[in-house]
């Protein structure tokens, strides 16, 4: 197994806990408690987190992300320099959120976990672009079960089709302007707003304790009160006993027995010796993160698959997704802000608006097809940027100021030019061929985005929000956290790289359980998608071992 992430630790618990021998290979050090700084002061540390022009020098990148890669938490990130990657001059791409420790990206995420429905799966069949997923919602539908219920996700049921309900914890309470939100904007335009689904307890869960409202979770959590997979499912996958960690493993390639057409091994580099090293396996899983692992596979290509492993389609690497997130809009409520307070408690999450363009009962949107999503953040804070000096400016201060914010989340199509290839001019410190990505925004997009900030301004107009203003930007050099679809499900070999199991069509004992294998980017974020696909191939795969066909 490749990757200790969302994917790889939920993979790596669910085979050692049913008996499974695992080598985990990743990339970063091991995670601990020690690690943790979400009680920290920024007085306390080195440069009062106000210097991020020292971030920047490794990682010039990752920083560009400021409120989860900075002076707290730099050191989980990779480094840029040393493993850089490469885009065309005309398409500038932020690769962001990698992460080089136990848990991948689990540490920093935002925690919002949403259900896919049947409208994404079967996407292409309501307005005919792209391909539908081999799956249907019935399929995954007791996966997502499974797995909130071990996450832990607090949300409101809304009896939404378009956006199913789970297994929700009790919901945390909406502050007012969020309700003044929600219920103005249901009122007058039909629209649903409501409790952020995050993946953050509010009732004790397997020794994890209930958030206490302290804020940073991107920092980490000594209560454990946020899911990352550090403490959770690879936890449970090393107290089961079938489990090995190998860390600091840097996984190069997939090492093939041609006359079986069987993957064999891995072969890896260690990262504090730069030494090769090779590992062996009955059954390999490659759950590095989209792109990560699309790279493993394209840097094994052999004489056997000249053009990438398991990649017979032509397809590896191609349809390249991640959300468009540069437009939204913000107001203010200032009739609500409450005294503002240093000490006050800080909800970690804040209210969701569901999609409403190109749904059931309205005729389709003209403008673009899909939809999108919006992540809406709501915060009382003193008047920080004030004028003046002296009295003037500390009565200024005091005075409070009421934000409410809108971020589009829109679904980005599946399309051919958008690809990641080996740079064959570069390489990492460890000497592994770099990714080159090719990424851009279609019309379909650049209509989604103008949309996104006119959708909010009405919302905040409806909700009579005061000092309104929105934003739509192109979304290049992009915000890419949510990266799908290269090495794509289907259930045409000719067309897909893996089946609806994750199984690659092309050699049955190597599967690829991350986002690559996403037919189509739905507007929901990805991550509890992710987790329960991979539930339900691990349980594929554990039965075609039973049946000896692996
Ligand atoms: C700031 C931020 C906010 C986010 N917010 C949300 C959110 O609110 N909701 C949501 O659904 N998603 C969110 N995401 C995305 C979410 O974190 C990812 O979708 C999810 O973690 C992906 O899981 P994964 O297993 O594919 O990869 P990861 O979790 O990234 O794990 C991949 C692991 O593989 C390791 N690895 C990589 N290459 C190699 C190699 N060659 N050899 C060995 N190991 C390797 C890495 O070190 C890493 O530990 C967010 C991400 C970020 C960065
Ligand atoms: S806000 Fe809650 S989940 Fe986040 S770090 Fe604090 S206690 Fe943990």
């Amino acid at each position: 197994m490749v990757g200790s992430g969302a994917s790889g630790g939920w993979a790596c618990k669910r085979l050692a806990e049913s008996g499974l021998k695992v080598a985990l290979l990743e990339a970063g050090r091991p995670q601990s408690s020690a690690n943790f700084s979400e009680h920290t002061p920024a007085f306390e540390l080195k440069y009062r987190n106000l210097a991020p022009e020292i971030v920047r020098k490794t990682r010039p990148i990752q920083s560009q992300m400021g409120d989860v890669c900075n002076e707290y938490t730099q050191d989980w990130f990779v480094n840029d320099i040393e493993e850089p990657y490469t885009t065309p001059a005309d398409k500038p791409f932020n690769w962001l959120g990698r992460l080089r420790m136990t848990g991948g990206r689990t540490n920093v995420w935002g925690r919002v976990s949403l259900r896919f429905s049947d409208w994404d799966f079967k996407a292409a069949s309501h307005d005919g672009y792209g391909e539908d997923w081999p799956i249907s919602y019935k399929d995954i539908a007791p996966y997502y079960d499974l797995v909130e219920k071990y996450v832990g996700i607090t949300g409101m049921a809304e009896g939404l089709e378009e956006l199913p309900d789970g297994q929700f914890q009790p919901p945390m309470a909406l502050n007012c302007q969020e309700s003044v939100f929600r219920d103005r904007v249901k009122q007058k335009m039909g629209r649903t707003a409501t409790l952020t689904r995050s993946a953050n307890l509010t009732q004790s869960l397997n020794g994890r304790g209930p958030c206490h409202y302290c804020g940073p979770c991107e920092r980490g959590c000594v209560t454990k009160s946020y899911f990352n997979s550090a403490f959770t499912t690879v936890a449970d996958a090393l107290k089961s006993g079938n489990c090995t960690l190998i860390s600091n493993a840097m996984a190069f390639k997939v090492l093939m027995d041609a006359d079986r057409n069987r993957a064999r091994g891995v072969l890896y580099i260690d990262r504090v010796t730069r030494a090769p090293r090779e590992i062996q396996a009955r059954v390999i899983i490659l759950c590095a993160q989209s792109q990560e692992s699309t790279r493993i596979l394209l840097n094994s290509a052999n004489s056997q698959y000249p053009n990438g492993l398991a990649n017979s389609s032509g397809v590896l690497g191609h349809y390249l997704m991640a959300h468009v997130r540069s437009a939204g809009g913000r107001g203010e409520f200032p009739e609500l802000a409450p005294a503002p307070s240093l000490s006050a408690p800080i909800k970690p999450l804040g209210i969701y608006i569901v999609r409403f363009r190109n749904m059931k009962g309205n005729p389709p949107f003209k403008k673009f097809l899909r939809g999108y999503g919006f992540e809406c953040d709501s915060s009382f804070d003193f008047n920080w940027g004030a004028p003046s000096f002296g009295e003037a400016y500390k009565k200024a201060l005091r005075e409070p100021r009421a934000e409410f914010s809108l971020t589009g989340f829109g679904e980005v199509l599946p399309r051919w030019d958008n690809f990641v290839e080996i740079d064959k001019e570069l390489k990492d410190v460890y000497g592994l061929p770099v990714l080159k990505i090719h990424m851009s925004d279609s019309e379909n997009e650049k209509a989604m985005i103008k949309d996104i900030a006119e959708s909010a301004g009405e919302m905040l107009e409806a909700a009579g929000a005061k000092n309104i203003r929105t934003r739509a930007n192109p979304s290049a050099p992009r915000w890419a956290v949510h990266e799908a679809g290269v090495a794509r499900m289907g259930s045409d070999p000719k067309k897909s790289v893996l089946d609806q199991f994750q199984q690659t069509h092309d050699i049955k004992n190597l599967f690829v359980m991350d986002a690559s294998g996403f037919t189509s980017n739905p507007c929901q974020n990805p991550t509890l998608t992710i987790m329960a696909l991979c539930v339900r191939s691990c349980d594929h795969l554990m039965d075609e071992m039973k049946r000896s066909n692996i």
